[in-house]
Order: structure tokens, then sequence, then C-alpha cells
């Protein structure tokens, strides 16, 4: 990399001195905690929900390097991967000056995230093919371009975006790469955390909300060099991971064999379905997916977006977004629920 990451930070970030709470400035042992102003007598709920937890998260962030073979002290933690983005702009981009690449189609809260802080995106289509358009994107750029968001796999497309091309942006683009890897589990794709050393503007983000089931709990990681976490920590709010969802977080780190076995049904299922869906003549095309669902372009979106939904059945339009005309996705379910479908779908009159 040409450029000093330092450079692409905001100069009030840069300059900032972070909150510092009770449980940050202490560190040694103690039995007496009157630091805080909790409720000492303890909480209704449990044993030490009347203490603010971790701002750290360092038993999380422990089993996780575990699991993904990276020192804990190159992971953040986000309160879902929604918070990690938000931060990610919040760092980097000077609102009503710099601005962000995305790829459409792709995930939704790039965009809104980026309107939230006022920070202009310029969006580069991916190509026919659902592949990043690397010349566009580096056509693309100026002095203040701070981010380029790559989803892979991509959601809504369901595919992996050639690694060589990711590749070359990360040795090219002058900015911050962030490698959305939400659905990593389901692809046969080597995630992008190996690579950590070797490029420092890299961000991976990836979250316990797909694969490991626990959308319900907020937890977006974020993987990136020891600078690039710091600087995460120092803007993040203090206690942006609640104690339950760490708990609740740490144990369910604990059960991979169970998260193996879904993943593996996951992956089976998938391509089941996408075979079944072939069946059908208003499907005019089905996706490859590398994820945990399917994009399928069909003769009438809505139509069929309202036949399910009179089933109790829902699935999720895509149409209105761009090279996805007619375009449903559809998660994978259970072995149950993908049956269920597709007896709906034999049913369905186009
Ligand atoms: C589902 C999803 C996420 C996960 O978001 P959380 O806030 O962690 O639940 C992130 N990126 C993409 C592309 C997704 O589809």
């Amino acid at each position: 990399m040409k450029f000093n990451v330092n450079d692409l930070v905001r100069k009030n970030i840069q300059s900032l001195k972070p909150y510092s709470s009770a449980r940050h400035e202490f560190e040694g042992e103690a039995s007496v905690f009157l630091d805080a102003n909790e409720n000492a007598f303890g909480s209704t709920l449990h044993e030490n929900f009347n203490r603010y937890p971790d701002p750290l998260q360092w038993q999380l962030k422990f089993q996780l390097a575990k699991i993904k073979g990276v020192p804990a002290e190159n992971i953040f933690i986000g309160n879902g991967s929604d918070e990690v983005i938000d931060l990610a702009y919040r760092i980097f981009c000077n609102p009503a000056k710099d601005n962000v690449i995305i790829c459409p189609p792709t995930y939704g809260m790039y965009e809104v995230s980026g309107n939230i802080n006022d920070v202009e995106i310029r969006k580069v289509n991916l190509t026919e093919n659902f592949q990043l358009n690397v010349e566009g994107i580096m056509q693309a750029c100026d002095a203040n371009t701070k981010l380029l968001f790559i989803c892979s796999p991509n959601n809504p497309t369901g595919n992996n975006l050639n690694r060589a091309d990711i590749e070359w942006l990360l040795n090219n683009f002058n900015g911050m790469v962030i490698i959305d890897e939400a659905y990593i589990n389901y692809s046969a794709q080597k995630s992008f955390i190996a690579e950590l050393t070797e490029y420092n503007n890299l961000i991976v983000m990836q979250t316990l909300s797909k694969a490991w089931g626990l959308a319900a709990l907020r937890l977006g990681l974020c993987f990136a060099s020891l600078d690039i976490i710091n600087l995460f920590n120092k803007v993040k709010p203090p206690y942006n991971i609640n104690q339950a969802s760490q708990q609740l977080g740490f144990e369910a780190l604990q059960q991979t064999l169970q998260v193996n076995e879904w993943i593996r049904v996951t992956v089976e299922e998938r391509e089941k379905l996408s075979e079944q869906l072939q069946g059908f003549l208003f499907v005019e095309k089905i996706y490859k997916s590398d994820s945990n669902f399917i994009l399928i372009k069909v003769k009438d979106a809505n139509k069929l977006y309202h036949y399910l939904c009179t089933q109790a059945v829902v699935v999720r339009k895509r149409n209105t977004e761009p090279l996805c005309e007619e375009c449903i996705r559809i998660t994978v379910g259970t072995p149950e629920e993908n049956s269920r479908l597709i007896e709906l779908l034999k049913k369905y009159k186009d």
C-alpha cells in the first residue's frame, strides 16, 4: 500500500480524546466497586446485570480469536454489522466532503448509513454476471474517496465476487476496502481474514447473525490491523455490546458442531432448492448462490410475492434493485419449510 492509513482518518477523530469509563480506568483486582454509580444490591434478573459490561468484550474476543485464527487484538465487535458500517463512516468520512463507493445491487445499509452521515455515495454497478467493475470503480474515485464496500458473497445476488478483482483493488484503491463476509460460512471462498497482515487498508466484516443463528443478539464482527481496531475502539459508544449479548454470544461460540451441521444442511438444501426451482415455467433464471439464499428471476415478481404472502410465506422482493428486474430473494429454510415453498409454487398460477 502506497499510503498511510492515518492520512485517511478525519482530523477530529485523529485528535479525539475518547470517553474513559469507570470500567475502563480500573484494571486491577477489587471486591468493592464504588466507582460507577451502579446498584450495589444487584439485579433482579442475573447476578452481574447490575454491573457495566466489559467495554472491550475480551472473553468473547478470545473465543472468536480461537475460532477465526486471528489475535483477539485484531477484532472489533459492533452492535451488529450495522454499527461497524456506521463507525467506518464516522472514522474516515468527512460529512458533505468525502465520498464512498458501493457496487449495486448490494446490501442496503452501506447507502443508508452514508446518507445518515451525509457522505456522498458513488455507485458502480456490478457487471451483468454480478462481478466487480474494477475499471469503473477506479474511474469513480477522486481524492476524497475514502471507502469501498465489497460484499462477498454478495447480498442480494448470492454469489462470490472474484478474488483476483478484490486483491487487485486492495493493491490499487487509495482508501479503505471493507469486505463484508456476512455469508462466508456458506461459501467455498476463503475468508480475507487470512490477508490482514498483507494489507493495511483492509477491513473484513463478519457477523454472528447468519450462520451462528444469533441475529437477535446483534453481534457484528470486524477484523483489521491494530491501528484500525484502535480507531473503532476510540469512536464506539463505551458499552456498545451489552452483557447479555456478551455472555450468550460466548456460550453460543462453544457450539461449533451444531453450527457446522446447520451450514452443511443449508448448503445441501440450497442446491436442492435451486434444482427444484428449475422445474417451474415462471422461473426464468436461478442465480448461482454461495450463501444461504437464492436469487431468482421470475415472470412477475410482485404477483409471486403476493401469492406467497396469501399463503403465509414471506420472501424478499428485490425487483427495484439494479440488474434485479423481476427478482425475488428466497432464504433457504429448514427442509420442511423448503418443501412447503415448493408445494405452494406447484399450485401457483402465473
Ligand atoms: C445480514 C447481513 C449483515 C448482518 O448485519 P448484522 O447487523 O450483523 O445483523 C451484514 N451484511 C450483509 C451483506 C448482510 O446481508
